[in-house]
């Protein structure tokens, strides 16, 4: 299957999103409860200048806001590590396979292992957290049980469904939507489906992506509208993200 520009994009901002993520144990970007301090890539910000950070993280959440308005579940698609995750597990390869199972429950314990550890090394350093957890530190301990469980449970359990009903991100995406909100259109003016499945077996949300790209569980991934492409040819797919234009009818874009 080619990779539209668009993937190419969106894959060099997960790429980007899971070095943030992971700069978070490597303590690049951690609260210091020892210095009291904020430390931001190398730099520490004191309880006097913590502010500074601070404002920086609320508006990059602004700017999340308001390119969601714009652009969609842009978050979900472009950063979300449990999208990641469903594209890995409910790709056409592995949906029909009868080894997903196993792949799923490796990565949920992988994944569930690395945020657990995210969340928890924003406030400890991973040696200090091995210390509290071996002299029986009963608040660490079951903070730990807790968030490793409760990974657990979205990424075996609830995957897609999550995102759909119980994500508050979703939630938030949902009140955010409006009229000039981009989304993926199907459009078959010419009959040329050929009702190969492609765009509903790669959809990580199991999507009917025909009757349903347009609905606000879409993520505006684009995977539907390459594998159209691979199916029907360069330039023909029958998925294309639009942006409506309010003054002058709808403009597509990618
Ligand atoms: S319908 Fe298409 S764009 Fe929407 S989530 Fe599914 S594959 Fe992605
Ligand atoms: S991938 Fe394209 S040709 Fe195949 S079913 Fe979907 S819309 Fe039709």
């Amino acid at each position: 299957m080619t990779m539209s520009k668009y993937s190419k994009r969106r894959r060099a901002i997960q790429g980007i999103s899971i070095a943030l993520l992971l700069s978070i144990p490597l303590r690049f970007f951690c609260f210091d409860l020892e210095q009291e301090c904020l430390r931001v890539f190398g730099m520490d910000f004191g309880l006097a200048t913590m502010f500074y950070p601070l404002f920086a993280i609320v508006g990059l959440l602004l700017v999340v806001i308001v390119l969601s308005m714009k652009k969609g579940r842009i978050f979900c698609s472009h950063m979300c590590p449990m999208h990641m995750f469903l594209e890995t597990v409910n790709s056409p390869k592995n949906k029909e396979s009868d080894s997903r199972p196993v792949k799923v429950w490796i990565w949920s314990v992988v994944l569930s292992l690395f945020l657990t550890e995210v969340i928890l090394s924003f406030f400890q350093p991973l040696d200090h957290q091995v210390k509290m957890i071996a002299s029986g530190h009963l608040p660490i301990i079951g903070i730990s049980v807790a968030l490793l469980f409760g990974f657990m449970g979205l990424f075996v359990h609830y995957q897609e469904h999550f995102c759909k009903k119980g994500c508050p991100y979703a939630l938030i995406q949902m009140l955010l939507q409006s009229d000039n909100t981009r989304f993926m259109e199907f459009a078959n003016p010419e009959k040329t489906c050929t009702n190969c499945r492609g765009c509903d077996d790669i959809c990580p949300f199991n999507l009917r992506a025909r009757f349903e790209s347009k609905g606000t569980d879409c993520t505006n991934c684009n995977l539907c509208a390459e594998a159209c492409t691979t199916e029907l040819g360069e330039d023909k797919t029958l998925f294309h993200l639009i942006d409506p234009q309010p003054a002058e009818g709808a403009a597509e874009t990618k």
